[in-house]
């Protein structure tokens, strides 16, 4: 969904923090995007990346978006890494209810990394390699 639909953008709390209707704490904003410090954060320094434009998943952001969103998360996670002096961060970025997504307004996540246990991402239990090429060819034969 793109913002087109007027309702869904009154209806948004990123449409409006864009709109400067709802506070936010903004660490940047040019003509396309804004990035402003999560109300709930991870670690200390998380902060999003947020279009203008109300789009929802991945699936509704024009290309020329997406090209200048990884530049861009490049460029703040350099400032953080150098302002925070932290060791890395994650780019997260869920699409989809059942993935956490709680806000239908595409954003990226930059999450701050100290310490390798300080947000309980599981590692995965080793692959069904009987199974793993037929998992891969129904991806493989539905790229577009
Ligand atoms: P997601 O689960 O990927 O949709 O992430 C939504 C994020 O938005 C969560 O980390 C929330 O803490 C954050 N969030 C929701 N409302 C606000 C707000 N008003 N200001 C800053 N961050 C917010």
């Amino acid at each position: 969904m793109s913002n087109d639909n007027s309702s869904a953008v009154e209806a948004c709390v990123f449409c409006q923090i864009a709109a400067g209707r709802i506070p936010s704490i903004r660490i940047y904003e040019d003509e396309d995007f804004i990035a402003f410090m999560d109300i709930a954060p991870q670690t200390e320094g998380h902060f999003l990346v947020v279009p203008r434009a109300h789009y929802e998943t991945i699936a509704d952001m024009p290309d020329s978006l997406l090209a200048k969103v990884m530049p861009l998360a490049r460029k703040l996670g350099r400032a953080a890494s150098d302002g925070l002096e932290i060791a890395g961060f994650n780019l997260l970025q869920n699409n989809g209810r059942v993935a956490g997504q709680e806000v239908d307004h595409w954003h990226l996540h930059l999450i701050p990394r100290r310490a390798p246990h300080e947000i309980p991402f599981k590692a995965g239990a080793p692959a069904d390699l009987t199974r793993l090429p037929f998992v891969a060819e129904k991806i493989r034969t539905n790229i577009k």
